[in-house]
C-alpha cells in the first residue's frame, strides 16, 4: 500500500495520518475545514518529534511530515488505493460523501468506514461497490492503540477483508473481525456505559472524578467512562447514542439530557479543552 486517502482530519483522521505516514505510507488527508487541516498538520509535526518518546520508530521511513498532503479538495483522494473515511458521525454527511468517493476513486479502491455506530451494510448500500466496503473501527489515539475492530458488512468480500487486515499488519496493528450490527461489539456496550455514567453525574450520585475512580480502582479499567467520553468527544458520543436509539428503536439508548446540554454548550471534551474534566492545550 503506497497511498491512502484519509477523509476527515479531526481526532481520528489526524491520528490515522500520523500512523500511516510513520509506517511509510503516503496520505492524502481531506477535510472541508482548512482550520481542521492546519490543526492536523501541527499534530503530525508534533508526533514526528514526540512519537519516539512513546517507543515509536518515527524515523524508520524518513521524515513522516513530508508524506502527508492536506487538502479541502476530495478529488485529490482519487488516486488512493485505499480510503479510510472519518468524517463526523452523522448519517446525512456520510450518505453524501460515499457516492462522491465512488465517482472519484478507481472501482478497485476499498472504502473503510471508521464509524462508531453506523452499520457498514448501510454505507455499502450507497456505493456501487458494497463488496469493497468494510468497517475499520480504529481506537483513539490511533498511533498508540494496537487493535482495531474490523466489521464485515453484508456484501464485504473476503478479498476486501484480507486487504484491510494486510494494511493493519503494515501498521503493526491487529484486527478483530466481527459481523455488522449498529455499534458493532465495542460501542454497543461502551456507549451505554458512558451514557449511564453521565446519568450518575446528573443524578448527583457521585462527582465525575469519583465515578471514574470506581472504574479504575475497583475494576482495573485503564480509564473511567467520563474521561473516555472526553477523549472520544462528547459530540461523537451524542451522535453515536442517538444513532443507536434510532437503529434499534430501543429506549435504553436514550441520550442523557446532561450530555445534550454539554454538547449544546460546546463542551466537547479534550478537543475543546473542557468536558467532564478540564484540559490545557
Ligand atoms: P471530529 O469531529 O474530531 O472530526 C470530524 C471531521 O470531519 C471534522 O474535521 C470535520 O470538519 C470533517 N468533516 C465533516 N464533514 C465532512 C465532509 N463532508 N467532508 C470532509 N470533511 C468533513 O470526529 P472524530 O472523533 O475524528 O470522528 C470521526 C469518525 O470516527 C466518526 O464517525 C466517529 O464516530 C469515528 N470514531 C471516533 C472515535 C473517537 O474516539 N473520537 C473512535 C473511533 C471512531
Amino acid at each position: 500500500m503506497k497511498l491512502v486517502g484519509v477523509i476527515g482530519a479531526g481526532v481520528m483522521g489526524s491520528g490515522l495520518a500520523q500512523a500511516l505516514a510513520a509506517h511509510g505510507i503516503s496520505v492524502v488527508l481531506v477535510d472541508r475545514s482548512r482550520e481542521q487541516l492546519d490543526r492536523a498538520e501541527s499534530e503530525v509535526v508534533r508526533y514526528s518529534r514526540t512519537g519516539r518518546l512513546f517507543g515509536h520508530d518515527t524515523e524508520k521511513y524518513g521524515d513522516l511530515t513530508q508524506r502527508v498532503t492536506y487538502t479541502t479538495d476530495i478529488a485529490e483522494a482519487g488516486p488512493a488505493e485505499f480510503v479510510i473515511e472519518n468524517i463526523t458521525e452523522n448519517w446525512a454527511l456520510k450518505a453524501e460523501i460515499y457516492p462522491e468517493l465512488d465517482r472519484i476513486c478507481s472501482p478497485e479502491t476499498v472504502f473503510a468506514a471508521n464509524t462508531s455506530c453506523i452499520p457498514i451494510t448501510k454505507i455499502g448500500g450507497v456505493t456501487n461497490r458494497p463488496d469493497r466496503v468494510i468497517g475499520m473501527h480504529f481506537m483513539n489515539p490511533v498511533p498508540m492503540k494496537s487493535t482495531v475492530e474490523v466489521i464485515r458488512g453484508w456484501h464485504t468480500s473476503e478479498t476486501t477483508i484480507a486487504t484491510a487486515m494486510q494494511l493493519l499488519a503494515d501498521l503493526d496493528k491487529r484486527g478483530i473481525l466481527v459481523n455488522d450490527m449498529p455499534g458493532f461489539v465495542s460501542n454497543r456496550v461502551l456507549m451505554l456505559m458512558v451514557n449511564e455514567a453521565i446519568f450518575l453525574l446528573q443524578d448527583g450520585v457521585a462527582a465525575a472524578a469519583e465515578v471514574d475512580e470506581i472504574f479504575r480502582s475497583c475494576f482495573g479499567h485503564a480509564s473511567g467512562p467520563l474521561e473516555t467520553a472526553d477523549l472520544i468527544g462528547l459530540d461523537t458520543i451524542l451522535y453515536s447514542i442517538e444513532g443507536l436509539q434510532e437503529f434499534y428503536g430501543d429506549s435504553k439508548y436514550r441520550p442523557c439530557p446532561l450530555l445534550k446540554k454539554m454538547v449544546d454548550a460546546g463542551l466537547h471534551g479534550r478537543k475543546t479543552g473542557q468536558g467532564f474534566f478540564s484540559y490545557t492545550p
